[in-house]
């Protein structure tokens, strides 16, 4: 579903993926991992299009992201949902229509139909309660539930995880963990994410990528990567980080 072939960035002369080809096929669940600044995090903003390779091709369900026209790369945006470290919620919007303000707006869906949507949404992530709510009135967890609601509200094919759990009080974790469970089982998305938590990685995942210096050094379902590891910066990166 995804597929980056020979993808380099730079940022000065610093070049953070060197001629990557990375794909990931439609409905798994897969885990970047490995050492900060190894480049997991602009794989996720190359996809969002925050940013753009330098050199190299990404297309996602068949048609080009990069190099594309402007009006494919909207197109193609739209079946990508993203949620962040910072849940970037809309601070002056209440939970509803945060989740209804960009399926309304951006894909032209009809209010009742979007707040229908939302409310289902907010069924899932366990806070049909806060639909009237501020998100300054909401935990750090019960706000990423909101994002991941959000993002989700665009039936994305891709949803793209950046450290969700990371910004988030240690009891407020599985909360999240647990909804992000549920949605992997009961719906075919996609999955990718980027994440320090190794507990997170194994639970949702079904296939971890060891990123070193934006190359993908070792790759399999979590049980082997964190079982029986095969190369030795794997093994060097998870004793340290385990
Ligand atoms: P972390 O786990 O710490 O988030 P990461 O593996 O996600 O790390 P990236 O965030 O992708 O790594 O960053 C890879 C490298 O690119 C880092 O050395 C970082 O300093 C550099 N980098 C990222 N964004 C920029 C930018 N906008 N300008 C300059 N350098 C950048």
């Amino acid at each position: 579903l995804i597929r980056l072939e020979q993808v380099t960035k730079r940022f000065g002369d610093h070049t953070v993926l060197d001629r990557l080809d990375f794909s990931v096929d439609a409905g798994r669940h897969v885990t970047l991992i490995g050492p900060s600044g190894s480049g997991k995090t602009t794989i996720l903003r190359l996809l969002m299009t925050l940013t753009k390779p330098d050199e190299g091709t990404i297309t996602v369900a068949g048609r080009r992201l990069f190099p594309a026209p402007e009006k494919q790369v909207r197109e193609v945006r739209k079946q990508i949902g993203m949620v962040f470290q910072q849940f970037n919620l809309f601070p002056n919007m209440s939970v509803l229509r945060n989740i209804t303000e960009a399926p309304v707006t951006v894909l032209g869906m009809a209010k009742d139909e979007a707040e229908e949507r939302a409310r289902d949404l907010l069924e899932l992530v366990g806070l049909a309660d806060k639909r009237d709510a501020r998100p300054t009135q909401l935990s750090g967890g019960q706000q990423q539930r909101v994002a991941i609601a959000r993002a989700l509200a665009m039936r994305p094919k891709v949803l793209l995880l950046d450290e969700v759990t990371s910004a988030l009080d240690p009891e407020l974790v599985a909360g999240v963990l647990d909804v992000l469970r549920d949605i992997a089982r009961s719906t075919d998305i996609t999955m990718l994410c980027v994440t320090h938590e190794m507990n997170f990685a194994r639970d949702i995942s079904d296939q971890v990528l060891m990123f070193d210096s934006g190359r993908v050094i070792e790759s399999g379902p979590p049980e082997q990567i964190f079982g029986e590891p095969e190369n030795d910066r794997t093994r060097e990166f998870l004793s340290a980080v385990l």
